[in-house]
This record gives C-alpha cells, structure tokens and sequence, in this order.
C-alpha cells in the first residue's frame, strides 16, 4: 500500500473507476477514493460505465460520476485508480482499452479471483469490502474523512456484507462503521434508501422469476432464468433483477443458487453490413458457503468472491442450462 500512497501523492489527473453494473461497494469505494484525492488537490475524474441505480442515488457526490470517457482527453491522466474490480475488463470493455492506455494503473480490490492487472496492486481478499481498503488508505494517507466520505465508506461497507450478514462480516466491518457513525452518519438514512420501495414491475418481473425455479435432480442446485421478453414485458430496469437471486438460494437443501439472465448484444464485424444478433447470458452464482462458486465463474471467464460470483457467456441457452445443472453431481 505504501507505493500506491507515494504514487497517488505525486499523480496529479486520476481517473477512478469501478465495476459496471455498480453495487453499493463499487460506487461508495469509487466515490470515498475520488473525494479523498480532491480534498489533496488532485483533478479527478469519477467513472462508471454503468446507470446508477436508484437506490443509490442518495450518495454524496454521486453526480460526479461520469459514463463517458473522451479518448482525446485520456493523454492528460497520468493515474487511473480502478476499484473493487478482479479484472480490467469489469470496468467495461471499450473503458477498459482506454484505461489500459492510461502510464500507472493501480488496482485496489478484494475478489478471490483478481487477476493482478495493472502496474501498482493492492489485493486483500480478507476485506469485507473495496471501501474497507479504501477507508485503511485514506487513513494512511492522513487525510481527514468527511461526512460525504464516511457516508460512501459506510454505504460500502454495509452492502457488501448484506448489512452484516454474509461470512465476509469481519470486526473491522464493525469498527470501521462505528466510525462513520462518529463522523455523522445516520444508518437509518443509508437503510432507508438501500431498502427502499419497490417498483410494481419489479413485484411483476419476481412472478415471473419464481415460475421458472429448476431444481436439480439431488435437490443441491437451484436454477433462475430471466429471459429477455420477461423483462420487456414487466419494464424493468436492470437493478430490479438484484437480489432475485436471494428467492433461489434461501431454498432448503440448496448448496449453489443459478440465475441466467438473457442480454441481446448485437455484434457488428467492422467489414460487415449486417448485424449479427448473439445470444449472450450473465450468469449469477450464490453458495451457502460450501461451494466456491468463484473457481466454478473463473472456468467460464467470470470471477467473484467464494459465495458470491458471476460470468457473461454466449451459448444456446439449453447449453447453458445443461452445464449448469451438470454442476449439481459434483456437490
Ligand atoms: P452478480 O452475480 O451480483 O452480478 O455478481 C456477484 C459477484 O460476482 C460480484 O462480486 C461481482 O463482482 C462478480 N461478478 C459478476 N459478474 C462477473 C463477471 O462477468 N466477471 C467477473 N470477473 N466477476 C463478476
Ligand atoms: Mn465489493
């Protein structure tokens, strides 16, 4: 860590980035880390590739955040700090050959399954969450932790670990939240707005998830799968589909939660005219703890943490569905 505090002291235009499809993690990390560099005087840019969900718009400075990355101004970066990702890509494909471009990238995360990217790591898989390792550096940094920061921080803390539930919790989860609580945050606020209502397609999109419920043949793998068409049909947003996954893993017996999500990318070869329309799947894995599901998403390109992982795949999907149920007889 201390090379990578040296390097963001003597950086002068930082990029900070995290994951698409941001969690509570990826955007408090990314928020905490962009402040902090602010309050030292550094010119920083915050990106994400993806929308913000609403849930989180509440966060401090989450305006500030920026999906579109100019490739004529990247020359003027000389850092990019990528938080809470296992591998470049995760920032978005097209950001990450930006990225890659940038002279010093420093990854900071805390996945199984990171692939030591970049020029300056710093990778503890024992931190609950990116905003934990975050919170140590800004410590270490010496800088102080406003309000706006310790919000973010917490914000991370407090998702990542299910609001202390997952086996991720460790004491520093604890201490480090209780400090947050000193410096002005108010848990309710950040309870209120991560639970908050529900949309009714969300409600519609959940009927129709729990219909297509498989279990394996020994009753170990559960399986979800949301097609295209259900989430046309039911208008829901991409961040009405967290936590579906929850419905397959609470059930008896189930070892390892499936949840196959169906994306249509349309893929053009620069020489073609035609499109070429490709299946392409996101695939969730969730385990109760005695499966890893990170190395079974790692064989599929994918990554994540023991419990929780995932990977995008292009396949028909009685392929995909084959595969994954084949997982089943080996636990
Ligand atoms: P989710 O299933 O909620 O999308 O993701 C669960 C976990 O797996 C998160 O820690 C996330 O970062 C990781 N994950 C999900 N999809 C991918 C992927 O396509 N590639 C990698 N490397 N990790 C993923
Ligand atoms: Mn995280």
């Amino acid at each position: 860590m201390e090379k990578i505090i040296a390097h963001l002291e003597k950086s002068g235009r930082l990029l900070v980035a995290s994951h698409v499809k941001p969690d509570g993690d990826a955007l408090g990390s990314l928020i905490a880390a962009g402040l902090c560099l602010e309050t030292m005087n550094k010119q920083v840019t915050f990106f994400n590739e993806s929308p913000i969900p609403a849930v989180y718009r509440f966060l401090p400075g989450v305006d500030r955040i920026t999906a579109i990355l100019e490739p004529d101004n990247l020359c003027g970066y000389d850092t990019a700090l990528i938080l809470d990702c296992s591998d470049l890509d995760r920032v978005g494909e097209q950001a990450s050959s930006y990225i890659s471009q940038i002279p010093v990238v420093i990854n900071v995360d805390h996945h199984i399954t990171n692939t030591e990217f970049g020029d300056l790591q710093y990778i503890d898989i024992r931190a609950c969450a990116a905003s934990q390792i975050v919170y140590h550096m800004i410590k270490k940094m010496g800088v102080s932790i406003s309000q706006d920061i310790a919000t973010s921080i917490y914000t991370g803390i407090f998702t990542d670990t299910g609001s202390f539930r997952f086996s991720n919790t460790n004491k520093a989860a604890f201490e480090i939240c209780e400090e947050m609580v000193e410096l002005g945050v108010d848990p309710y606020n950040v309870a209120r707005h991560v639970y908050g209502p529900y949309s009714l397609a969300r409600i519609k999109l959940l009927n129709l998830a729990l219909d297509t419920i498989e279990i394996s043949a020994n009753g170990k793998l559960s399986m979800m799968t949301l097609t295209r068409d259900m989430l046309n049909e039911t208008g829901t947003r991409q961040e009405d589909v967290d936590g579906l996954i929850n419905y397959a893993r609470r059930i008896e017996d189930v070892k390892v939660a499936v949840l196959i999500q169906e994306a249509i990318c349309w893929r053009s070869g620069r020489q073609q005219e035609s499109k070429k329309k490709k299946h392409n799947y996101h695939v969730s894995l969730r385990s109760d703890g005695s499966v890893d599901v990170a190395s079974i998403a790692a064989v599929y390109g994918g990554g994540g943490h023991l419990t929780a992982a995932g990977f995008n795949f292009d396949s028909s999907i009685t392929d995909l569905k084959d595969g994954m149920l084949t997982l089943a007889n080996k636990i």
